[in-house]
This record gives structure tokens, sequence and C-alpha cells, in this order.
């Protein structure tokens, strides 16, 4: 993970900070963090007072700082780059985060206990942040988690080199200090499991379940090792690093897609050792869906990028699949997303060798949600809700994040767990 600022880079960058009137930043922020208000306070060395504002609007705010995509976001309408360039909201955050952090500084309190438990299936930002809000309105939250940590695509999908495991920790621990308790290990995946929690005695369920459906090419020869999914990949990089490191050593990497997945996929299989890593993708580069950010990262570490090319089907040679079979493309005319569509050019058929190809092509919330027969399902396998995160009429049940959304970012599941957290308090408060 890349070192953060310095106080007096900090102080510098702050200094930039042109104190708007309207304050763009602000309302440019999902989970209204309020990045004009921290920063007017560092500017005045009020260190642990910007903590404290960022930390009670953001339980998160350690983690958005690091991975928001800042320039479509707070930055985006900074008016200080009108001047030079925009103020560095997210590495200002980081610091101020890490700063109380470092002081031992926790801003955050548990509420007076009103008596009412509440569910939260899914350990991701969007559970963690309606678990805190609930613990410093007095509820009791208790999250269930199907994995072995919380933390969802923060512990398990975004990259060490990005954001890691050591940073995000301080993050939990200031969750954990607010009273929330977690059982790991424990999915909640069946109307039978959502009604026992009920009967357990708590008074309400926020699901927040993510987006971890990887979607998968549809081609004739698949079935062969080899080839494996992004976010199998992804975990096995963070969970099992040497063992990844000793398979990829020398090898030849191709990922398919051209999203910040893709992007993490292949930084991540070049930093394991990987000789060449290539990322294939059917339109230009200029189309690709990963942000600016991503795709320099990528061409920083050295990943090559073969673009206009789409894969029809893998090779297989003795149950291992050996290589992609491939055609290049032309752009046509747009489709409903503004992007040109690729049509695949006749002849053009050629192989690219690989040892492994993971698939980074999409990913959408798991359709076991179904299961919850509660809910309402929508495109894309999405859960239906309507204001304040309500996801029943009938019971108290409420979902946000990925789950609702679809595969999104960080800060907008921490926007709907405050959103859950404050309808739940208004519903349930006592
Ligand atoms: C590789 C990658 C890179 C990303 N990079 C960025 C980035 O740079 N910036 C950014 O803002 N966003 C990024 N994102 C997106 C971001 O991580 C997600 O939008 C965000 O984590 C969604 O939060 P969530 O709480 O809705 O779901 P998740 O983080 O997916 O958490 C859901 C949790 O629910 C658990 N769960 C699932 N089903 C059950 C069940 N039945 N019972 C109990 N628990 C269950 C899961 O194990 C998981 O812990 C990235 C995503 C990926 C995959
Ligand atoms: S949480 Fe993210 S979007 Fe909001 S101010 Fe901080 S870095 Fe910007």
């Amino acid at each position: 993970m890349e070192q953060g600022f310095t106080m007096n880079q900090a102080l510098a960058e702050a200094s930039r900070c042109l104190l708007c009137h309207d304050a763009p930043c602000a309302a440019g922020c999902p989970a209204s963090t309020a990045p004009d208000v921290f920063i007017r306070k560092l500017r005045f060395r009020n260190i642990k007072g910007a903590a404290k504002v960022i930390k009670e609007r953001n339980i998160m705010g350690g983690a958005c700082a690091v991975v928001c995509p800042t320039h479509a976001l707070c930055a985006q309408g900074c008016t200080a780059a009108g001047l030079d360039k925009p103020i560095r909201i997210g590495e200002l955050q980081r610091f101020i985060v890490q700063y109380a952090w470092d002081v031992g500084f926790q801003p955050l309190k548990a509420g007076q206990p009103n008596g009412v438990q509440v569910a939260i299936v899914g350990a991701g930002p969007a559970g963690l942040t309606c678990a805190a809000e609930l613990a410093k309105a007095g509820f009791g939250a208790v999250v269930f988690e199907k994995r072995s940590a919380a933390g969802g695509m923060l512990q398990w999908g975004i990259p060490n080199h990005r954001m890691s495991r050591e940073f995000f920790a301080h993050e939990l621990e200031d969750i954990r200090s607010l009273g929330v308790e977690f059982r790991f290990n424990t999915p909640v995946e069946t109307q039978a499991d959502v009604d026992k929690l009920r009967a357990d005695g708590f008074a309400a369920v926020f699901v927040a379940t993510g987006a971890w459906r990887c979607t998968t090419l549809d081609v004739e020869h698949r079935e062969g090792s080899g080839l494996e999914d992004s976010m199998s990949f992804l975990v096995r990089a963070k969970d099992q690093p040497d063992a990844v490191r000793k398979e990829l050593t020398g090898a030849e990497v191709l990922v398919v897609g051209g999203g910040d997945t893709a992007m993490d996929a292949a930084v991540s299989a070049k930093r394991a050792g990987a000789r060449d890593v290539s990322i294939v993708y059917r339109r230009s580069f200029q189309e690709m869906p990963g942000s600016p950010e991503e795709k320099q990262a990528a061409l920083d570490a050295g990943v090559h990028f073969v673009i206009l090319t789409q894969p029809v089907d893998y090779v297989i040679a003795d149950s291992k699949i050996t290589g992609a079979r491939v055609v290049r493309t032309r752009l046509t005319t747009e489709d409903a997303s503004g992007r040109r569509r690729p049509e695949n050019l006749p002849d053009t058929e050629h192989v690219l060798a690989a040892d492994l190809i993971i698939e980074a092509i999409g990913l959408s919330p798991d359709p076991s949600v179904r299961k919850l027969d509660a809910l309402t399902i929508g495109d894309g396998e999405r859960i239906v809700v309507s204001e304040g995160q309500r996801a029943s009429t009938d019971l108290p049940l409420y979902a946000g994040g990925d789950a609702v959304s679809g595969a999104s970012i960080v800060v907008k599941a921490v926007r709907d767990g405050k959103a859950a957290a404050e309808a739940i308090r208004k519903e349930l408060g006592r």
C-alpha cells in the first residue's frame, strides 16, 4: 500500500483549499462525509476535530479515503481545479483518519442501550455501516457473515497493494469498539433463516450480501484447469500469496474484461511474478469501464492491453486450458450505454497462449437471495427497495449496498447502510 501524506504534506495540500461557500466537494460525496468541514478543521490544525467529523459521518472513512474514485465524486467539482488541480481529498481524509488511529483517538461512542436487537446479514461496507450507526443509536447490532472475517470486498476483493488488511483492521476495530457483535461462518440464506432471526428476538433485518456472482463467458470449451473467475483469483491472491506466487512466477496470464476488477486481477497477477499479463478487451482502451487511475496502475505495472479483441472459445489440451481463441473486432454504432458496439471481424481468429485465464467480465448479486421470499428481486438479480432501503412492506426487512444496486462502489454502500439505519431508528427506536 502506498505511503500516505506526512503532516507537512497534508497541511500544504489543505492550504490550497479555497474554502468555497457552496462546497461542491460536499455535494459530490454520496455518504455526506463533509470534506469541506474536515479540510477546514485540518487547515486550523484541529486534526482530532477533523477525524470526529469524518468518523461520525462515515464509519468507513479510512477505507473510503483509499478506494473512493474521487475524480468522479467529491473532487469532480473542486473549484481549485480551475486554478491548478483538484484538492487531493482522499489523501487528506486518509491522513486525518490515520492520525486518529496513531494517537488512539476514538471519537465515537455506543448509544444508551434501547433493548432492540437488529440482525445485519453481510459484513461488507453496507452491513458494517448500518451496524455501527445502529450501535451509536443504542441498538444491539449483530452481524451474520458467511465468511470467516468482516469487510466484504474490502477484506477479500480489493488487493493488498491498494489497501492492506493491516490498515483496514483499524477500521474494523472502530466498529467493534461500538459493541457491534459478529457471527462469522454463519450464512443467512433462506426465509426459514430470517424467520428464525425474528423468532430469536431480532426486531429488524438488514440484508447486505453484495454482488459476488461472476459472469462467465458463453463459450463451448471451458471445462478444464487453468481458468478461474476474478473473485476466486483475487481471494486466493490475498489469502495465499505464497502459493499464488509459486504458481505464477514466469507464467503467462490472460485477463478477460476491462473494468476495475480486471485491472486489480491483472496487477495482482503481475505482482505475483507472472512474466506477461495481458488484458483482453473487445472495445477500445478509451471505452474500458475501468477508472483512469486503475488503468494507469495496470500500465505502470507493465500489464499489456490487447484491445479490440474478443475471446470466442478456449483451447484445451489434456484437461488443461492452454489459451484463448480470439478474433479481432471493430466498433460500430453506439449502444444504450453510449459506447460503440464491437463486431467480430472475419478471418482474424488466432490463439493467445496462457498458463492461466482469469475471467473478469462482470459481477452481480447472488441469485440465492431469491430464497428469501419476503424480498422482491428485480433486473440483474438485484433486491428491490423503496424509501429508507425498505425491502418488504410486511416485515421490517431492509436491504442495501451491491445486493440492491448491483456491483458499485464502497461509498454508495456506506450511504445505503446509513439510510437503512436511520429508517430502522425511526421505525423501532425507543
Ligand atoms: C476487485 C474489486 C475492486 C474494487 N475496487 C473498488 C474501489 O477501488 N473503490 C470502490 O469504491 N469500490 C470498489 N469495489 C466495489 C466495492 O468493494 C463494493 O461496491 C462494496 O464492497 C459493496 O459493499 P457491500 O457491503 O454491498 O457488499 P460486499 O462488500 O460484497 O459485502 C457483502 C458481504 O456479505 C457476505 N454475504 C453474502 N451472502 C451472505 C449470506 N447469505 N449470509 C451472510 N453473509 C453473506 C459476503 O461474504 C460479504 O462479506 C471493488 C470491488 C471489487 C470486486
Ligand atoms: S468519502 Fe469518498 S467521496 Fe466522500 S469525501 Fe471522502 S473520499 Fe470523497
